[in-house]
């Protein structure tokens, strides 16, 4: 008889496991004994599940990467006893912990699959249950003893995406994610379909790594129309800032005034690593394509392509944390490692 698949949920915090507070109505987290308590359906699954919990679990947007490292040590440790990972985690800051996870663990033959949901597990009109019910099943799919998604996702209401292309798009629809420049992985409906194609899959042989210094010596800076010369100046002028994701309008465009191409100049010499991300969700940055760029690709600005924000600065912190070479810094972030660059 074969073997039954073992899943670890994996559980930070977010809506999926809070209570109501009464009479406030303010939503807190709860013990995860409880979430389990509240699906007997689980038990209906033809895999063996096990849970472990953050300590206090967490709304997502009280995360940094110091949980992102708690994360992947839990993976690590428990990599060989399991053959899926279901991290359960807060949907606001989810695309940026799965994309932060995406680059920390390298190698994976294994899947690891965010969800969460936006209504709580107790409500009656939850979206939890599906969430996490097709979330574990797809966790626990196999092909020739071998698991059929090797990667980070992140499963959100009928559609399984490459975690580090998602981004969050809606608080209040239940379809809250979306991944505009790399389609859905697979997609549940009646059955659930598989975009075989799409997946990535680890070469045999590389070793399963994980890598947790993530340098947060990083900013983003939003251009807007008439933003000014002291606010940039600010962000620049941060001490020690190694990384900064600049972004930009439409295919990599921004003003052409000489103060800003010479400021960015100055920080570049002065060893800051720019990457140029556009501001659209979806479409890539093209460098050179209109005259308000010209000046950004001659400055040498790091090409982001069709990278998102959130997959950006979690790149960023992965090179700043792997002690990558100043001289090879650029081509590197331009290399895409995990799927996150068309
Ligand atoms: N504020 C919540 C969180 O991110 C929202 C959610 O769970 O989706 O933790």
């Amino acid at each position: 008889m074969s073997k039954k698949v073992s899943i670890l949920l994996i559980y930070t915090g977010g809506t999926i496991g809070m209570v109501k507070d009464y009479p406030s109505g303010t939503l807190r987290a709860f013990d995860f004994n409880k979430l389990v308590s509240n699906i007997p359906e689980l038990s209906q699954l033809e895999c063996k599940i096990e849970s472990i919990s953050f300590k206090k679990p967490l709304d997502s947007s009280n995360m940094n990467p110091s949980h992102w490292v708690s994360i992947a040590t839990i993976i690590e440790k428990h990599y060989d006893r399991y053959d899926g990972f279901v991290v359960l985690q807060g949907s606001d800051t989810m695309s940026y912990s799965s994309s932060a996870l995406s680059y920390m663990l390298e190698n994976l033959s294994k899947p690891v699959i965010f969800t969460g949901s936006q209504l709580p597990i107790g409500d009656l009109r939850t979206d939890a249950k599906e969430n996490l019910i097709t979330s574990i099943q797809i966790a626990a799919l196999q092909e020739n003893n071998q698991a059929v998604i090797q990667e980070v996702c992140l499963y959100f209401e009928y559609k399984l995406y490459r975690a580090n292309r998602t981004t969050k798009i809606n608080a209040e629809h239940f379809e809250a994610f979306t991944s505009l420049n790399f389609p859905a992985l697979a997609e549940s409906g009646v059955h659930l379909k598989i975009n075989q194609n799409y997946l990535l899959k680890n070469q045999k042989n590389k070793k399963f790594r994980v890598h947790k210094i993530m340098d947060s010596n990083v900013a983003i800076f939003k251009l807007f129309p008439g933003f000014s010369r002291e606010l940039l100046q600010g962000i620049l002028n941060i001490p020690n800032l190694k990384g900064l994701v600049f972004e930009t309008y439409g295919a990599g465009n921004a003003p052409t005034d000489d103060w800003l191409l010479s400021d960015l100049k100055g920080a570049i010499n002065n060893g800051l690593h720019i990457v140029n991300v556009t501001q659209c969700s979806g479409g890539s940055v093209i460098m050179g394509r209109y005259s308000t760029s010209e000046e950004l690709k001659k400055l040498q600005l790091i090409d982001g392509g069709d990278i998102t924000t959130e997959s950006a600065i979690t790149k960023l912190m992965y090179l700043l944390g792997s002690g990558v070479s100043h001289k090879s810094f650029r081509t590197i972030f331009e290399t895409s490692l995990r799927g996150e660059l068309t």
